[in-house]
């Protein structure tokens, strides 16, 4: 665990809603292949032309599994002219949103684990072409989502190579 305590704040987030243990794995990746196109903070908005802040990260997207990067539970299922269809996740003091779906595999009120298929990529409400747009809200303010990402990442290796080293254990131990 870091020394910041905003990073220690994150996985009190995901304690309270008590559903690790349940969980084969704690984080996810929001995407298998997460490839950024486009940044938090302002950029020129590609429809408009103008500067413009972006509430959130744009991931590429190939009719490809979006994944709920937490567990948590579906606060919001809807569509909305500039997110298409999108799904909104509450894990504590956090959400996470997934916007511009071309379908969504979840509904209201069910409580998920890390890696649940939240629904498809796509280029639905105010969008220049299939990608993922990715936010997430902290007590409602919208943050930078990379340090977040930065560490649900490394959390994922690190339950990648436990995992490794178990199954390398038991093979030996046989
Ligand atoms: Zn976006």
């Amino acid at each position: 665990m870091s020394n910041n305590p905003e990073d220690n704040s994150i996985w009190e987030a995901v304690n309270v809603n008590n559903l690790r243990q349940k969980a084969n794995v704690s984080v996810s990746m929001p995407l298998q292949v997460p490839i950024i196109s486009s940044g938090f903070g302002n950029r020129i908005d590609p429809l408009t032309g103008k500067i413009k802040f972006h509430y959130g990260l744009d991931f590429r997207g190939s009719s490809d599994s979006i994944m709920a990067i937490l567990p948590g539970t579906i606060k919001k299922v809807a569509y909305s002219r500039s997110l298409g269809n999108y799904v909104e996740v509450e894990h504590g003091e956090f959400k996470t949103i997934y916007g511009h779906l071309s379908q969504i595999l979840v509904r209201e009120k069910i409580e998920i684990i890390a890696g649940t298929v939240l629904g498809i990529t796509g280029s639905t409400g105010r969008s220049t072409g299939e990608h993922l747009h990715f936010a997430i809200k902290h007590r409602g303010k919208a943050i930078n989502p990379v340090p977040f990402l930065n560490l649900v990442y490394r959390r994922v290796e690190m339950e990648a190579r436990k995992k490794s080293k178990r199954m390398a254990s038991e093979l030996t131990s046989k």
